[in-house]
């Protein structure tokens, strides 16, 4: 098959990649699309930093159709519409039987496949190649394991719905699932990017009535309006924990980090009231530093990962959503691409300029 293959510095490049034949547990998909997500981008940086173990195959949001399945499959058959979720659960360990198969121990990158045979892909030379975050969306096929994909209803359109494979479902789940939004509440969002444009959605399904978003690109204040947000503050031009504090009257309930910085995880738990809750859905690499007696007025400071969802449930549910117009995933996908442009598609992604891309195979 052909994939965008990252082997180093040097720009994605397309390649003819061979794949592992389905085996027990395991389901082959077909790749209809493909978001572009900032997680991928972490991948990159390594590469960049010559620090990449093996040659990898990027892309997680991944909409497709069930091409063939391996012994013991139930839950898809062949021909089936699935999205395929990047954290898979086994449904067996000591997290998923306690209720936060989001979290689930077994499905830790890079053990995806479940059976330690990873990696199943190999390029010309006869070398592995690794699935990028566990799905190597960027490429014809992608191996994945069973409890990793999820079967949705076929009239739902995959260039959308793949993007419930990741952003989607980490934005909205951070408010309506780790957080739990309660209705009439005022939130605040720094960072508008594919994350948190669906965390502005997610508290808007919340009922949520106050909606700030925080960003330093001034064109996300006519984007986030139409998920939902209320109010944009510019971050370049204001300071912006004093500016959602004022907005407020200093009564924000809810701030959520969607960039993945450790100064504006500061910033989310700054401007938060006392006993409110600042919630990092973002990938923070860096330290937090946050004044230890802000917890004396019960302030809370939370993780969020891959909206706390319940993948096998929840993504049917953010998919029946949009299709009853209740989700907005149609100005989530600034562009749809061919494969090929996977390096223009990470530019736009870094300027800024898009919401998201979508990535679509060739070949
Ligand atoms: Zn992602
Ligand atoms: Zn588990």
């Amino acid at each position: 098959m052909r994939a965008a293959v990252l082997r180093g510095p040097e720009p994605i490049s397309m390649e003819d990649i061979t794949l592992d034949e389905p085996r027990a547990g395991e389901v082959l998909v077909r790749v209809v699309a493909c978001g572009v997500c900032h997680s991928d981008y972490h991948t990159v940086n390594r590469a960049k930093a010559g620090a990449l173990p093996a040659p990898v195959i990027l892309g997680h949001e991944v909409g497709g159709i069930v091409e063939a399945v391996g012994p013991g499959v139930m839950s898809v058959v062949e021909g089936d519409h699935v999205v395929c979720a990047f954290k898979p659960n086994c449904g067996a360990c000591y997290f998923c039987v306690r209720g936060q198969p989001q979290i689930c121990e077994r499905s830790d990158y890079p053990d995806r496949l479940f059976n330690g045979s990873s990696p199943r892909l190999r390029d010309e030379g006869g070398n592995p190649v690794q699935q990028g975050i566990g799905v190597g969306g960027y490429a014809q096929y992608s191996l994945m394991p069973e409890r990793g994909v999820v079967k949705v209803r076929e009239d739902a359109p995959l260039d959308r719905i793949c993007l419930v494979g990741c952003g989607v479902t980490t934005g909205v789940g951070a408010a309506l699932r780790t957080a739990k939004v309660e209705a009439g509440s005022d939130v605040a969002v720094i960072g508008l990017g594919g994350v948190g444009l669906n965390v502005v959605q997610g508290a808007r399904l919340a009922g949520a009535r106050r909606i700030i978003g925080v960003d330093t690109v001034a064109s996300k204040a006519e984007l986030g309006a139409k998920f939902g947000m209320t109010d944009f503050v510019n971050a370049a031009e204001v300071d912006a924990v004093e500016e959602v504090r004022r907005l407020t009257n200093d009564r924000l309930d809810y701030a959520f980090e969607a960039i993945g910085l450790g100064r504006t995880s500061e910033q989310a738990f700054g401007m938060v009231r006392r006993g409110g809750t600042a919630v990092i859905v973002g990938v923070v690499g860096d330290s937090i530093t946050i004044p230890g007696l802000a917890f004396l007025g019960e302030k809370r400071l939370i993780g969020s990962f891959f909206g706390s969802a319940k993948l096998q449930y929840d993504i049917p549910v953010y998919v029946d959503l949009y299709m009853d117009g209740k989700l907005n995933l149609d100005d989530l996908v600034s562009k749809k691409r061919p494969m090929p442009e996977i390096n223009e598609a990470f530019a736009d992604m870094m300027a800024g300029t898009v919401a998201r891309s979508v990535m679509e195979p060739v070949g």
